[in-house]
């Protein structure tokens, strides 16, 4: 018989945690999870889930647009902002239940409250002030949006947090980053009909990204009526009787409704107690953990974002699944982040997935490079000018395709598939090899012949 409560204490009941506790608990572990908020985390309750059912909303006004040239015609079509809010808030609920429910089916004891570190193996369990304890300890707890601009004021400013509950659709929405959040909630509130102006630091949205996505985006929006203001940052906002002035730095006054930050987000293992177990954490504030999710002590691990390694629900649900097999399956295994796919859910989306082209030059590849640009089928009779792109970044030596970068209508159903492909490490004559999906946007990556450029990295 243990000495502890339980074999593992779960704290958060977001993808990572819940996952790493069902599993857990299916391989034979007595399990306990503690959520302050509904089960499903940020990804269930703030984030991935209904922003994506935002961005469904906010494209039907593109789709009545396009359907007139395919002979339809669509009367007074209205939009209920309120309506919205409300079927996406009863979703969320139902997925947050099953959360709940898949956990409870696995024997997982569950504790909705806050729950504090006391030591490595002591938790205590502020509501109900008890303390129970557990042999191994895993840190799930997300994180939350960042208001640290260095602007005075950011307290009037909302978060994507806020986004997912306003009372009313904006007439003017500003959105202050160049991210993912910032470019996503841009498209959303531009298609359901708001003023959008995006005020971003740097030069060029979406950093880090392949550059030819980047520059495809960057006009994308512009061309939409989405405004960006590049090189801007904010001196102040000011909340006014109507709504709030963002001042930026060289002076100029923007009214809008509200001031949305999208500026990347920090762990939340403030108040935590992780400091009472010894646990290191990064200057930053994230877990430092090892290759096997384990903190600097031994029986305390961590995943998902509160580690900082790759903020994506799949790699949380995946960091977990190893740390279950470490610890309970007998199976030590290290979490592969390598080639990890992603989308960017704008209008039209980005799925990407390995090399950029400049990080295979940085890495010291000679590349060659398949990229095509292509009005896709539905938008001739639409009318609708915009085009697709797509990219391969092949190893010229080995003809590995390193990367792939679309930018168009469904790139991140695209992308997932074209990962495993990549994954298994394939060829450019492996893509070319491969026959065609007739008529698809998709064809085009098999059917990419023509060599567009050659470039030999510079290290
Ligand atoms: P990101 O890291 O993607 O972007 C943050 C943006 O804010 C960058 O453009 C950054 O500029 C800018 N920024 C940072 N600090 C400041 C500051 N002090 N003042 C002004 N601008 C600033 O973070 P997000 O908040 O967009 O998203 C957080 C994470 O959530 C992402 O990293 C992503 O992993 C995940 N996510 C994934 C989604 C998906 O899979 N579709 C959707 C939404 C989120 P600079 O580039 O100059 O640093």
């Amino acid at each position: 018989m243990s000495k502890y409560d339980f074999d593992l204490f779960v704290i958060g009941g977001g993808s990572g945690g819940v996952r790493g506790a069902r599993v857990s608990a299916q391989m034979g572990a007595r399990v306990a999870i503690a959520e302050l908020n509904g089960f499903g985390g940020t990804c269930v309750m703030r984030g991935c889930i209904p922003k994506k059912l935002l961005v469904y909303a906010s494209g039907f006004p593109e789709e009545f647009e396009d359907a007139q040239g395919y002979g339809w015609t669509i009367d007074a079509a209205r939009f209920d902002w309120a309506s919205l809010i409300a079927n996406k808030d009863e979703e969320i609920e139902r997925i947050s239940r099953v959360y709940r429910n898949v956990l409870e089916q696995a024997g997982v004891a569950i504790f909705r409250e806050r729950a504090v570190v006391k030591n490595a193996h002591t938790i205590h369990l502020a509501d109900s002030n008890r303390d129970v304890t557990a042999e191994t300890l895993l840190v799930a707890t997300g994180g939350y949006p960042s208001r640290q601009t260095g602007a005075e004021g950011a307290e009037c400013c909302i978060t994507s947090d806020d986004a997912f509950h306003l009372k009313t659709l904006p007439n003017h929405i500003v959105i202050v980053g160049g991210g993912y959040i910032a470019l996503e909630f841009a498209h959303i509130f531009h298609g359901l009909g708001a003023q959008v102006t995006l005020v971003y630091r740097g030069t060029k949205i979406l950093r880090g990204f392949d550059e030819d996505l980047r520059d495809q985006l960057q006009a994308s929006l512009q061309s939409r009526g989405i405004r960006l203001l590049l090189e801007t940052g904010f001196r102040r906002c000011v909340r006014t009787a109507t709504g709030i002035t963002a001042v930026t730095l060289n002076g100029d006054e923007i009214e809008a409704d509200h001031v949305m930050l999208a500026i990347g987000r920090l762990p939340s293992t403030y108040g935590l107690g992780l400091e009472n177990a010894g646990v290191k954490l990064r200057p930053s504030g994230r877990v430092e953990v090892d290759a096997w999710s384990r903190s600097s002590v031994p029986n305390i691990y961590a995943i998902g974002d509160v580690t900082g390694r790759i903020e994506l629900t799949p790699v949380a649900i995946h960091e977990a699944m190893c740390f279950a097999k470490t610890v309970y399956g007998g199976q030590p295994t290290a979490p592969d982040h390598e080639l990890v796919p992603t989308a960017v859910f704008t209008r039209p989306e980005i799925g990407t997935v390995g090399m950029s082209e400049e990080r295979a030059l940085a890495r010291g590849y000679t590349i060659d490079i398949y990229k095509t640009s292509f009005r896709p089928l539905k938008n001739t009779l639409s009318g609708r000018t915009e085009r697709m792109m797509m990219k391969l970044v092949v190893c010229a030596k080995t003809r590995q395709v390193l990367g792939c970068h679309i930018f168009g209508p469904d790139a991140g159903e695209m992308i997932q598939l074209v990962a495993i492909a990549l994954k298994l490490g394939a060829t450019k004559d492996q893509f070319d090899a491969t026959i065609a999906v007739h008529p698809t946007m998709a064809e085009e990556l098999v059917t990419l012949r023509t060599k567009t450029a050659t470039r030999t990295s510079k290290f």
